[in-house]
């Protein structure tokens, strides 16, 4: 057990591995390219040595009662609270996401929420049958050893989905962070171990080819996965030969759909944050916009207006409220697609224009309108602050396009109307479909994709049984 840092220094320097460590990488600020620290690098060797650990923590904690365990997430969600300006500036400085705004601070104040309520949730014995003659019950156990393996947008958030439902359903955790946000993650377990008996989380920063062994590795029971469907792919390739549970959060390219009777004064804040929440690099963020011939123009203007007034820059400067992509290949997605774009004759509203000289991985906030529905920068993920505005006449056409591609994570109707609202919704196909907003979560709310976007849930009740096996007990 550590104390709870409560400084940046004394928090960087308790996950710093320093230059000369084994196999230690340098972190570099995406925003300035200054470095920032070096991440250990742990290899197939230490991975085994960690599964073992954590099988022989998993015999005490599952022996434990569920309602030890979540209490036990209570102070662990008071050590984030207690940690958060140091979290939220290590954050900032390796992820690039701002302080302000829906980013760094937000982050943080997501994981010590999203702990306390996994703490929160009722879940007990289901009666399923009781006639007289039959009696069944339902009760979720624990699975054994969860291997966590989290993205680099939103490094400390999507790692707390993954470890507080595992912890509280009596696993334990071994959590790969992206080789892109190994810190974030290192300092956000390291304050979690405060309070955490050890060996109960354990993370193993290190590349692809970690995640790869982790896929495999006997001693692993289930995976939570939060990537590209790419990667995805190979991780229930890997694991197959095992046969481990699974929960896939996948890429995603949600559509927005306005109808003609929006309100588009209550709207145009949402419709800009849908987008551009953590500078786009957001998996269920709004990443095609489909606005009808009557509402076209003043959507366009209403985005673009709104967009100019948002400030981007360093993270750590507090009157930002948008960064830098966090790496050079995502930055050359983001400038690929757009000029894709603009070279099919599509007329840019805003951005667009990437000042070369700038330190970073600066892209523009960047809305492009008139381009074709087949463009790549509307069928392809962008991940990055540059969305197209598609217009449409008939809100058929509009919701076939919407399904056309085979991803379903998010998407949004925007609408006066919410019984209309609610038709459309139920026609798109998508593990959540927001009204009047986009990407809103919650803990309580279940979240998963379809389609090529996953599979299984995360948040609330249901998520809690993703990370268990059923029982059931009759007679
Ligand atoms: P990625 O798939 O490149 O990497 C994710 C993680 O997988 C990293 O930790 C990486 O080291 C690891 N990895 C890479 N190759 C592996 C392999 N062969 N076996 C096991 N692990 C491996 O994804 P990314 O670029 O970090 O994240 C961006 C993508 O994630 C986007 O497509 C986005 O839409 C998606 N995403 C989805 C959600 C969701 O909830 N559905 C949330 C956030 C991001």
């Amino acid at each position: 057990m550590s104390t709870v840092p409560t400084t940046y220094t004394e928090l960087l320097s308790a996950v710093d591995a320093g230059a000369r460590a084994p196999r230690a990488v340098p972190v570099h600020d995406p925003a300035t390219e200054e470095l920032i620290g070096y991440a250990p690098q742990l290899d197939e060797d230490d991975l085994g040595r960690v599964v073992a650990t954590a099988r022989q923590a998993q015999r005490e904690w599952s022996a434990r009662s569920e309602a030890d365990r979540c209490e036990l997430l209570v102070p662990a969600a008071e050590a984030i609270e207690r940690a958060t300006e140091p979290l939220a500036e290590l954050l900032s400085r390796e992820q690039g996401k701002p302080l302000n705004g829906p980013n760094a601070r937000f982050e943080v104040g997501g994981c010590s929420a999203w702990t306390r309520a996994t703490a929160g949730f009722e879940l007990g014995e289901e009666v399923v049958v009781d006639d007289g003659q039959t009696r069944a019950t339902l009760t979720y156990r624990p699975i054994g050893v969860v291997g966590a393996i989290s993205p680099w947008n939103w490094p400390m958030m999507i790692s707390i989905w993954q470890i507080a439902p595992s912890l509280r359903m009596g696993n334990t955790v071994v959590i790969k962070p992206s080789e892109h946000t190994p810190l974030s993650v290192l300092a956000l377990v390291y304050v979690l171990n405060s309070v955490l008996p050890e060996g109960v989380l354990q993370v193993v920063p290190g590349g692809p080819q970690l995640g790869a062994a982790i896929s495999r590795h006997e001693g692993i029971d289930k995976i939570m996965f939060t990537g590209s469907t790419a990667t995805g792919r190979k991780i229930v390739e890997a694991s197959a030969p095992t046969l481990k549970r699974l929960t896939m959060e996948l890429g995603g390219n949600d559509a927005g759909i306005v109808l003609e009777d929006a309100d588009l004064e209550a709207i145009a804040e949402g419709l800009f944050w849908g987008a551009f929440i953590n500078t786009g690099q957001t998996c269920a963020a709004l990443k095609r916009l489909y606005v009808p011939d009557a509402l076209y123009e003043p959507v366009c203007r209403a985005l673009t207006e709104f967009a100019r007034s948002q400030p981007m820059g360093i993270g750590l400067e507090e009157q930002n409220v948008l960064g830098p992509l966090q790496n050079s290949a995502q930055y050359d997605v983001v400038d690929r697609l757009v000029r894709a774009a603009v070279e099919d004759g599509a007329r840019v509203l805003l951005g667009g224009n990437p000042d070369a000289e700038r330190p970073g991985f600066f892209y523009p906030t960047t809305l492009v309108a008139d381009i074709d529905p087949e463009n790549p920068l509307v069928v392809q993920e962008q991940f990055g602050p540059a969305l197209p505005i598609i217009r449409y006449s008939d809100l058929e056409w509009a919701i076939e396009q919407a399904n056309a591609l085979d991803v379903g994570l998010g998407a949004s109707v925007w609408s006066s109307d919410p019984a209309r609202a609610r038709e459309v919704a139920a026609r798109i196909e998508a593990g959540t479909v927001w009204i009047n907003g986009h990407g809103g979560i919650d803990p309580r709310i279940p979240f998963g994709g379809i389609k090529s976007s996953g599979f299984g849930v995360e948040f609330g009740v249901e998520g809690l049984k993703h990370v268990a096996v059923p029982q059931v007990i009759n007679g």
